[in-house]
């Protein structure tokens, strides 16, 4: 409690202490008693002692007359309260311009951005700020609250301005961000920059603030655009490798083709080695047994072969072994099997012949071989070959039914030769 206020509490009390004195008789205890008290307060120099004075004639009172000092301490009351409501709205007025100018401080550093933009604005806001400092009186606070709602009028027409303008540019850097952010999550690259980008802009109010995101986002493009660049040097890259894979992967194939066709075929004749016609016998052997699908087997012998190659040499009976390979494939089908068995002997196996018609095909391809002509240094000779005809039969084991045909080429041979003995005649 301040020095102006206790002298002002203790007047009131002195005039409130007389009124009561008047109702009270002299001569009576309290009366005397009240003189004293109004002397002391009197003298009373701070609120303690005031208060202590106020109890004693509290106690005084309620003896006398208990209606009385209620209604005279609810005035009292009354008084009180309407003597520190007086001496609190200076109080309040001084907080409230404190409270006000800190908010006008807090607007004043929100709008600074903006109102420095504009020339008119820039002035009017720096006065404001100077002249914030020096309000005291609520008249002071009138005037500046004027003059800042000037300045605020300009800068909401500024902001108007540049909230349209911020909005366009949001919307131009959303779907700048977002084009880039789908390269870069589809690249698998997704920068967490970018991201950030996108959260501020949501945010962005200033013009500043969306220059600052503009500078980012074009960090990020240039990030971006190196990233792009090098991912199709490196796609550009592995197409090549998976070109050059796929290059040497067919080379590949063709070569284990070739592999596997070497592994079957006679390099000498190109018809089939011994080793797939002992694939393909055992293949019929079965199919019969399983199915009693008719086969059939050729042995075909050149005749005196040893004398070709002595006669003209060793590499005209080769020459003799090719042309004579082609002669055969020409009179046989796609399924048939036509293998080197060995030297100058073939074997000839025919898939779904009875044994009439491979006796037929024997006879065609000795007549084809009789009927080519070779010469030899120009001079032509002819060559003829035996053969001997069998078909798989029942109970027949493959020794069997190789040996049956073997026989009958043996009887061409013995025979004379050049011609063709079936099993049933070999028999
Ligand atoms: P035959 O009518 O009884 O079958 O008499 P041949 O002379 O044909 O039979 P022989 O078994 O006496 O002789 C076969 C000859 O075939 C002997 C061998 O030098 C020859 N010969 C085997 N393989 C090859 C070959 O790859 N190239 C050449 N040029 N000759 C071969
Ligand atoms: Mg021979
Ligand atoms: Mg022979």
């Amino acid at each position: 409690m301040n020095i102006d206020m206790i002298k002002e509490y203790k007047e009131l009390s002195l005039f409130l202490l007389k009124t009561l004195q008047g109702s009270l008789s002299a001569e009576q205890g309290s009366g005397k008693v009240m003189g004293s008290l109004y002397e002391s307060l009197q003298s009373a120099a701070n609120a303690s002692q005031i208060k202590r004075i106020h109890k004693q004639v509290k106690e005084i009172l309620l003896k006398e007359s208990p209606v009385d000092v209620n209604r005279l301490l609810l005035t009292i009351q009354r008084l009180k309260k309407d003597l520190l409501t007086q001496s609190n709205v200076e109080n309040d007025m001084r907080t409230l311009i404190e409270e006000f100018k800190t908010l006008l401080n807090m607007a004043l550093h929100q709008i600074e951005g903006i109102s420095l933009q504009g020339e008119e604005s820039r002035e009017l806001f720096l006065q404001c700020r100077e002249e914030l400092g020096e309000i005291i009186t609520p008249e002071g606070m009138h005037r500046y609250v004027e003059k800042f709602r000037r300045l605020f009028s300009l800068n909401i027409f500024i902001e108007d301005e540049t909230g349209r303008e911020c909005d366009e540019l949001k919307k131009i850097i959303s779907i700048l961000a977002d084009s880039i952010s789908g390269l870069l999550l589809s690249s698998g690259a997704f920068d967490s920059g970018l991201e950030i980008c996108v959260e501020r802009l949501q945010h962005a109010r200033t013009l500043n603030e969306m220059q600052e995101i503009r500078e980012l986002l074009l960090q990020q493009t240039q990030t971006l655009q190196l990233r792009t660049r090098q991912m199709v040097v490196d796609v550009q890259q592995a197409r090549e490798q998976v070109s050059d894979a796929n290059k040497k992967i067919e080379a590949l194939k063709v070569q284990m083709e070739k592999v596997k066709q070497e592994i079957i075929i006679d390099p000498l004749t190109r018809v089939y080695n011994r080793r797939a016609y002992d694939a393909k016998i055992k293949q019929e052997l079965m199919g019969y047994q399983r199915y009693g699908r008719p086969t059939a087997l050729l042995f075909i012998d050149i005749d005196h072969f040893k004398q070709i190659n002595d006669s003209y040499g060793h590499r005209t009976g080769d020459g003799v072994l090719r042309i004579l390979s082609e002669v055969m494939k020409k009179e046989i089908r796609e399924i048939d099997v036509l293998a080197r068995y060995g030297g100058e002997e073939f074997a000839l196996i025919l898939p779904h012949t009875a044994y009439a018609q491979a006796l037929e095909v024997a006879e065609r391809i000795r007549q084809k071989v009789e009927n080519s002509r070779f010469t030899f240094k120009g001079k032509p000779f002819s060559v003829t070959v035996s053969l001997g005809v069998g078909t798989l039969q029942e109970n027949d084991t493959l020794e069997s039914y190789v040996e049956r045909v073997d026989q009958a080429l043996y009887q061409a041979k013995d025979g004379g030769r050049n011609r063709v003995v079936g099993e049933a005649a070999a028999a």
